[in-house]
């Protein structure tokens, strides 16, 4: 087999431009023209991974298969390439400097004073070629999360630097994303602010290949012509990046723009065939033409910002797509609720989903909402904190059990119908430590989940140190609010489902991080239908 060949993406003039996306459009393509691919995305800050992060300040932390807590740009990767990632996709500063801290402590340095060149780059570098050298992939893109020119990058510059240099001609070339903003003023896009930051990138001894360019309005030719001239790339080699309406436009916007094409070439690699994309053009035909509208209420703590659900809704994009129906998200923030939200604002919405989340703020308002849907049959969908709250919201006013709670709001509950597992009690280490990534899930043959999944065992991604407590469940389950889903191994309560209502289904694990363009998660893409069946009903 051939060497592995590198593509790296750094980000200059401003962050926010959408780097991760740029990588997985292109990824995308080289997939679609038969070549393996996968993305790689470094991550610049000193956290060991995004999992101690608020989502305020980072967005989602998405899980992996494998129970790495990572950026949200992996999302992305998985969504647009359906294509697993893992923990080797995800580096962070905080990581690396552990791994070489570790190593220094067993000695391994020799003696030798640590430094961040060589030891740092070195640990970059390596991590860097973890998959290429895995043998999996013809192709890796790694993303360099931050813009360059910050003082937190430049050990990754230096290992790009120094890598592309080992790789040798035709092996390895660089990408740099930056943006020729428009002057409305002058009338005028500028191409100042990309002179610079390539020069920036010069400066650490790193020359871009090509430069993609976002902007609001078309580059002209003598534009391309002047930003080839200055920024020392060939006049193929600027691509343009016009802003979307949906991300799901990109790879097709960089197809017409040539980016595979000048990739392939640069990397001796075979520029004959065309890009495959039929299926993905059939997805985005359908979300570009809904036949109908659903509303679905999206109900968390976190609503000011949309990159905390960011997996969620692209899972209502893909499951809307599958549906043919366009999927309308309203915002409603937990703390928020009250008797004039519930029949004003969720009384009107097709479904409910209640989102994943931590801490006690906004139960009260999750509950409330719970009780509305579940007694008024608007479908509804929990996920992990969501379901739990599924299970309170049933005992406390089905069951009776007033004071019914998880321990991680009340830790004196004298009814912990969600509760700690023996094994988190003594945890005091906050990351990495939660139930996390892929467990497997028996379905109870005959309910709507095992209908839904059209399969017996599933596997799902998981995030969270709480559970259903069996202790309730006999009880529960005379109520009739259904256990359907167990792990096989544990007999931990996966799935609750009320088979008296149309659709009401709440999930310990976390469907959203695997629905992908090419795979609609089933339970999303059942959520929407049931959503679409309420509004015909009403
Ligand atoms: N806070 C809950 C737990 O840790 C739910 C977590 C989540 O929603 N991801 O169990």
């Amino acid at each position: 087999m051939a060497d592995t060949k590198y593509i790296f993406v750094t980000g200059g003039v401003t962050s926010s431009l959408g780097k991760g996306i740029i990588a997985a459009s292109l990824a995308k393509l080289l997939q679609a023209r038969g070549y393996k691919t996968t993305i790689q995305k470094l991550d610049p800050y000193i956290n060991v991974d995004p999992g101690t992060l608020n989502p305020y300040e980072h967005g989602e932390c998405y899980v992996t298969d494998d129970g790495a807590e990572t950026d949200l740009d992996l999302g992305h990767y998985e969504r647009f390439l359906n294509v697993n990632t893992s923990q080797a996709n995800n580096v962070t500063t905080g990581r690396i400097y552990q791994s070489v801290i570790e190593k220094e402590r067993r000695g391994e340095f020799l003696g030798k004073t640590v430094q961040v060149v060589p030891h740092i780059t070195n640990e970059i570098k390596e991590r860097i070629q973890v998959l290429g050298k895995s043998g999996e992939y013809d192709i890796v893109i790694t993303e360099i999360g931050g813009t360059v020119g910050d003082i937190e990058s430049l050990p990754y510059i230096e290992s790009v630097r120094q890598l592309m240099w080992e790789l040798g001609d035709n092996n390895g070339l660089v990408i740099h994303l930056t943006l020729v903003p428009y002057l409305s003023a002058a009338g005028e896009l500028k191409t100042k602010p990309t002179q610079h930051s390539v020069k920036t990138l010069m400066e650490s001894g790193i020359k871009a290949d090509i430069l993609v360019c976002r902007t609001e309005h078309e580059l002209s030719d003598d534009l391309r012509e002047k930003l080839a001239l200055f920024c020392n790339v060939k006049r193929e080699a600027v691509i343009q990046s016009i802003d979307a309406s949906t991300i799901y436009d990109v790879p097709n916007l960089m197809l017409e723009e040539g980016l595979d094409n000048v990739v392939l070439k640069k990397l001796a690699l075979k520029d004959d065939s065309q890009p495959d994309l039929t299926r993905w053009n059939q997805f985005l035909d359908r979300h570009k033409n809904p036949k109908d509208e659903v509303h679905i209420g999206l109900v968390g703590k976190y609503v000011e910002l949309q990159d905390s659900y960011k997996s969620i809704l692209e899972a209502f994009i893909h499951a809307g797509a599958e549906n043919e129906v366009k999927v309308k998200v309203e915002y409603i923030h937990s703390e928020h609720i009250d008797t004039k939200v519930l029949q004003d604002k969720i009384a009107s919405l097709d479904g409910v989903l209640v989102a994943p989340g931590f801490g006690e703020r906004g139960i009260e308002g999750k509950i409330d909402v719970i009780k509305y849907v579940r007694e008024q049959n608007i479908p509804f969908l929990g996920i992990c904190l969501g379901m739990q709250m599924a299970v309170i919201e049933f005992a406390r006013n089905v069951l009776a059990i007033k004071d019914a709670n998880s321990t991680e709001m009340n830790p004196d509950t004298a009814n912990p119908v969600i509760d700690l597992m023996e094994e988190q009690k003594d945890i005091t280490h906050m990351g990495g430590t939660m139930r996390l990534g892929a467990w497997d899930c028996n379905l109870e043959a005959g309910s709507l989940v095992n209908k839904i999944y059209a399969a017996d065992t599933i596997s799902e991604r998981h995030r969270h140190r709480y559970e259903f407590n069996n202790k309730y469940k006999d009880q529960i389950e005379a109520a009739g609010l259904k256990a359907t889903g167990l792990n096989p191994e544990t007999g931990l309560v996966e799935v609750v489902e009320l088979p008296t209502h149309p659709w009401f289904v709440g999930v310990q694990y976390h469907p959203e991080y695997k629905s992908t363009v090419a795979n609609p998660h089933p339970l999303f893409v059942g959520f929407v239908k049931a959503a679409l069946q309420h509004k015909v009903n009403k």
